[in-house]
């Protein structure tokens, strides 16, 4: 069995993103999709609500623009808000076309997968409210959207000859390259390199592979799993965002995590309560009193923009000492209740909760990270080749605090546009390689890595015009801990791990961390003792890896202090355990980092200590590491096991 695969293009992720991306390029391109475990475990697929966007003839794409800046708290990046939201109705159109039985403004229709669904208009379309919503806007299948969505797609990918998904299948590292093969092409002396593939474990096989690839779109999700109460599934731990990272990508606003306000308060559940219920006329009521206390909170009571409610429900829960608040919808009438949330209704009941009569125990979960790879609207990332759509990337959408059902919209539009641009770039790319494959005689050769000769301005013209990395306004950078700025007060750790790092251990303790200190509100003490935890995790985790692993001279020294990853990349299930829990608690110090440098209240960043608006709205950027990428990069090129081919597939 070959342990290279080639494709043009590479996904990486098989939610909404991937497959709306997949399905939306031309057909004459070979696509390899990854899912890291079997295709329903994604966020995709747990959507409730549905999906926003102004179709209803009284609404307009710019009061749709105007409640998301409005939720995103100053910090939305108003081209790409405009642009994504302005695409909603032909995306939604385009979801119908796939066969998406969206639910139908006389709910009498009943929703099943027949044919007949693809002929759906988006006039035809039930809209439901949901918080910081002006009006009716967001489309849906029944409580379960993201099932209906899903299925829809997955059976067009699964069918389509030019697509291949491999589910379980992990990817660890991008591959990049320079775009030229003289190395001495740069831009501000740093090489321009180009995304081709991925370094990616395979679960089935336990083995590593090689894909190799023209394009690679990310489109991995979120990470709502470093927390304890998420809805998302345990695939979202941001990796998508670690290997951008590492790759040479920018990270924007990690710090704003958002907490949905009604997860399930019942054990350990991640079941999620969607706000369409509230959208309703669902009321939420301290368990005690029986207050309903979003009246004193905001005008617009519980259809408040989420990160106002879900602080509020913390307040409560803070004082209360049950650990929930109640949401009761049992002043609907039950037919009503039944026929809009089956999926909700049918899960409470085998619960033992009848939503009819009953109140249901809500708490605050972690839910969305509206920040990560920097993007544009087209999904181009600060990579060549490197495309992201989706939770994984940033487009300045969602600011500070993301609007309701948003984020499915999000992904097609972003997935489409993606489509629509990468096979430009293959474009490029080909000539690009036509010129330099022409040009490569040993005399041209020498004269295009002189600069000021005609040849070298030639190549690096269009080497340096193949993409335009996004750019970003109003900025501030996050220095991440190193050595030199130990000034941190030390925390004294519960319990000390020593060599036998109980991998397990630290996951849950991370997330419980994360939940604790870097939660609906946050202070400077809680961040500083997140991070001196984190740390001596990381401390561990080092000295269990050098046992671990061969201490060959290829493998870097790092400082503890820096976010690190292990750049020996894994081949064992054990070293990709550890592999995977350093990637976690590098990222954990990101996020915490930028939330400790944020130095006021916006959104769903809410600072105990900084309970203010800073003057500035400023989008907070983490800088690439580029010396996790060479570090990485050269060991694979050093195993002989994996060469890279010479030329490139296109
Ligand atoms: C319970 C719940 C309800 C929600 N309801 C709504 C809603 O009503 N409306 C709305 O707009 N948004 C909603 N959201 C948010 C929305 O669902 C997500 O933001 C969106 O679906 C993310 O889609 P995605 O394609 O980016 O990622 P996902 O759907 O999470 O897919 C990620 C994919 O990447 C893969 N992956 C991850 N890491 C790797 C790796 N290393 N290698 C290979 N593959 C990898 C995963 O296996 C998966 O296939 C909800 C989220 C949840 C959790």
């Amino acid at each position: 069995m070959s342990n290279i695969i080639k494709t043009d293009v590479l996904i990486i992720g098989a939610g909404l993103a991937g497959l709306s991306t997949a399905l939306s390029l031309p057909k004459s391109l070979n696509i390899t999709v990854l899912s890291k475990a079997a295709l329903e475990v994604c966020s995709s697929h747990y959507a409730q609500g549905g999906i926003a966007a102004s179709l209803d003839k009284a609404d307009s794409v710019t009061e749709h623009v105007a409640d998301t800046l409005i939720a995103g708290a100053g910090l939305c990046a108003m081209d790409n808000t405009a642009r994504i939201l302005g695409a909603g109705h032909q995306a939604v159109q385009w979801l119908c076309e796939q066969g998406v039985p969206f639910t139908q403004s006389t709910l009498t229709k009943k929703i099943d997968n027949t044919p007949d669904f693809a002929v759906l208009k988006t006039s035809d379309l039930h809209l439901t409210k949901e918080g910081g919503h002006g009006c009716r806007r967001v489309a849906h299948a029944d409580d379960a959207t993201g099932r209906h969505v899903m299925d829809a797609l997955n059976i067009k990918a699964q069918t389509a000859a030019n697509i291949t998904i491999l589910p379980y299948h992990e990817a660890l590292e991008l591959l990049t390259s320079p775009m030229i093969s003289s190395s001495s092409f740069s831009i501000n002396d740093s090489e321009i390199r180009h995304c081709r593939g991925a370094l990616v474990f395979d679960h089935i096989n336990e083995r590593q592979l090689i894909i190799h690839s023209s394009a690679v779109v990310l489109a991995s999700g979120g990470l709502g799993q470093l927390f304890k109460r998420a809805s998302a599934p345990n695939v979202c731990v941001g990796d998508g965002v670690m290997m951008a990272w590492q790759a040479g990508c920018r990270l924007a606003n990690l710090e704003f995590i958002q907490f949905h306000p009604t997860g399930l308060a019942l054990d350990d559940s991640s079941f999620l309560i969607s706000e369409a219920l509230r959208g309703e006329g669902g009321r939420l009521y301290c368990p005690q009193t029986g207050a309903r206390f979003m009246l004193d909170i905001d005008e617009r009571a519980e259809l408040a923009p989420r990160d106002i409610v879900a602080r509020a429900i913390a307040n409560q829960i803070s004082s209360n000492g049950l650990g929930y608040v109640h949401l009761d919808v049992s002043h609907l009438p039950a037919a009503f209740i039944q026929a809009h949330f089956p999926q909700i209704y049918q899960t409470l009941l085998a619960l033992g909760i009848d939503m009819t009569t009953d109140p249901i125990p809500v708490a605050p979960t972690a839910h969305y990270s509206c920040g990560g790879v920097v993007t544009d609207a087209n999904g181009l990332t600060d990579i060549a080749g490197l495309y992201a759509a989706g939770e994984v990337a940033y487009t300045g959408l969602h600011g500070a605090n993301r609007l309701a059902s948003n984020s499915l919209l999000e992904c097609v539009v972003v997935g489409r546009n993606i489509a629509a641009n990468l096979p430009h770039y293959l474009i490029k790319l080909e000539r690009l390689k036509n010129l330099e494959a022409l040009e490569k005689t040993a005399e041209v050769l020498e004269k295009m890595a002189q600069p000021h000769t005609t040849a070298y301005y030639g190549l690096h013209q269009l080497a340096v015009d193949i993409w335009q990395s996004p750019t970003l306004e109003n900025t501030q950078f996050v220095i991440l801990p190193s050595s030199k700025q130990s000034s941190l007060p030390t925390y004294k750790a519960d319990k000390a791990f020593h060599s036998n790092v109980d991998i397990v251990e630290i996951t849950i303790a991370l997330k419980a961390l994360l939940t604790a200190n870097m939660g609906i509100t946050r202070s400077a003490k809680q961040l500083e003792q997140a991070l001196r935890q984190i740390e001596q995790w990381q401390e561990s985790i080092e000295h269990n890896k050098t046992m671990l692993s061969d201490t060959s001279s290829r493998t870097p020294t790092t400082n503890s202090r820096t976010p690190t990853t292990n750049s020996r990349t894994p081949t064992t299930n054990s070293e990709l355990a550890i592999f995977q829990l350093a990637r976690q608690l590098a990222l954990a110090t990101m996020i915490v980092q930028s939330a400790y440098q944020r130095f006021e209240s916006r959104g769903g960043h809410y600072r105990e200590d900084y309970p203010n608006l800073a003057e500035t709205p400023l989008t907070s950027i983490i800088l690439p590491s580029r010396n996790a990428t060479l570090n990485s990069f050269s060991h694979i090129i050093e195993d002989e096991r994996y060469p890279i081919p010479v030329t490139d597939h296109i």
